[in-house]
């Protein structure tokens, strides 16, 4: 009986626990203007109510509940949290074999936690992976045990023998088990039934969407870049897979006819795709696709990297990539399509954190402040919400804008970024550039799903 009632008191207890715990927690902050993550005028003297892990209000002398934190953002900017659409958090230097022959898991697992950390602490509060991550990393994010943004995983890059996601030492005969396969970092996939069992791996794996392998690489040593990999029918199987858990493809895609292919089999991210032009944007828009670019290929430091310089195979790879993918900028600014952003590293985590400043400052550069701004936040979300209703790990609100109901991923910046854009943390320097700070001074905020991670304004 003693036991019964101590149980009942127990439970009791844990009710009135959990009621307190259930009284929502609000963040308001005061005197700040905004940028939504579309518009190219800040929103003036605003302030911003956040309630647990959304944003519940927008508007002038908002009323927080007692025992709110207030936040007197003292006329800065409030903005979206940013969002990177092509980064391999898992992938690490000095170089692919390096990968594939001497690296462990523990050496992976240990690279993906500081990169996750990285990231979060340079203003990104959503990340997507396009290849080599599986469910693992999010899951250690998303319950607390590490730092890091929102992750979207591809889990295993899906691609031909020969191909892109072909990471085998040169000598292994085709099918061979791989390091990168045990890991389910890349899979081998040469026939429709090859593609469904992989796909279908993945997402058990932790995927939020699939990545196909068309096109090779520039910096990669065999895989000519002009490669069409993967039948239509092989192509149309990934989508198929992809559509079963309602989610979609992302294609890794260089060449006109590969962005054409894989656009008609149902792709809806196009990565790379540096061959854009104005015909490639009217069936973008026909299909609700999206292109993410790195624009680090159209800087003349390409040819500096030791991987390419030093190894003739890559040198004539880059060149011939450089002049075709001369008309991306133009093509870009006259026929304009939703472009998310991406870096795409592969390397060191310092090396990373320099070249996604770098990648911030190109941006700004080719297509000025407003379109890096919108690429960076709202054009993002709208992507990774392509995962769609069952394979979308965030589905409480929209991610990569300031609006009432959307996640509360939020940055306070220093200065107007559609002014002077370096608040968001660019770097001009790419090779022989300094080390990067932890996170850039001109963040005094960052909050992800109503929690704070960064606060220099108390
Ligand atoms: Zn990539």
């Amino acid at each position: 009986m003693k036991t019964l009632l101590t149980t009942l008191a127990c439970l009791l207890f844990s009710v009135a626990a959990l009621a307190q715990k259930a009284a929502p927690s609000q963040v308001l902050f005061t005197n700040v203007n905004i940028f939504d993550g579309k518009s190219d005028k800040l929103v003036t003297g605003r302030d911003v109510l956040v309630e647990d892990n959304l944003i519940k209000q927008i508007g002038r002398n908002i009323e927080a509940a007692e025992g709110a934190t207030v936040i007197d953002g003292g006329g800065r900017t409030l903005l979206p949290g940013f969002i990177e659409a092509h980064a391999h958090m898992m992938l690490m230097g000095p170089s692919l074999p390096a990968m594939e022959g001497n690296t462990t898991w523990e050496d992976f697992a240990i690279h993906g936690t500081r990169m996750a950390e990285m990231y979060l602490m340079q203003g990104f509060t959503t990340v997507r992976d396009a290849g080599g991550g599986n469910g693992g990393l999010r899951r250690a994010i998303d319950s607390g045990q590490i730092l890091g943004p929102r992750y979207y995983p591809s889990a295993a890059f899906i691609g031909t023998r020969g191909g892109h996601a072909d990471f085998a030492n040169f000598t292994a005969p085709p099918g061979s088990e791989t390091n990168f396969s045990r890991l389910n970092m890349a899979q081998e996939a040469d026939n429709v039934a090859d593609v469904q069992k992989y796909g279908r791996n993945n997402f058990r794996m932790g995927a939020t969407q699939l990545k196909y392998m068309q096109s090779g690489g520039v910096v990669s040593a065999f895989d000519p870049w002009q490669l069409l990999a993967g039948s239509p029918e092989e192509i149309k199987a990934a989508v198929q897979v992809a559509n079963e858990y309602g989610s979609y493809v992302m294609a890794h895609s260089y060449r006109k006819e590969a962005i054409m292919t894989a656009l008609n089999a149902g792709v809806k991210s196009i990565e790379h795709g540096f061959s854009f032009d104005c015909e490639i944007a009217d069936l973008m828009e026909k299909k609700g696709a999206f292109i993410t670019t790195n624009l680090t290929a159209f800087d003349p430091g390409l040819l500096d990297i030791p991987a390419v310089k030093n190894v003739p195979a890559s040198l004539a790879k880059a060149k011939s990539a450089s002049a075709t993918f001369a008309n991306y900028i133009p093509n870009m600014k006259k026929c304009p399509v939703k472009r998310a952003f991406q870096t795409d590293c592969v390397g060191s985590v310092e090396a990373c954190n320099i070249q996604i400043a770098y990648e911030k400052n190109l941006n700004n550069e080719f297509f000025g402040a407003h379109a890096s701004l919108v690429t960076m936040t709202s054009v993002g979300g709208e992507l990774m919400a392509l995962s769609g209703d069952f394979m979308n790990p965030y589905r409480e609100g929209k991610l990569g804008v300031i609006e009432e109901g959307a996640y509360a991923d939020i940055l306070v910046v220093d200065g107007n970024p559609l002014e002077d854009f370096s608040v968001a943390g660019t770097g001009d320097k790419w090779f022989g550039a300094d080390p990067r700070p932890e996170s850039p001074e001109t963040i005094r905020i960052i909050m992800k799903d109503g929690k704070f991670y960064k606060n220099t304004l108390d």
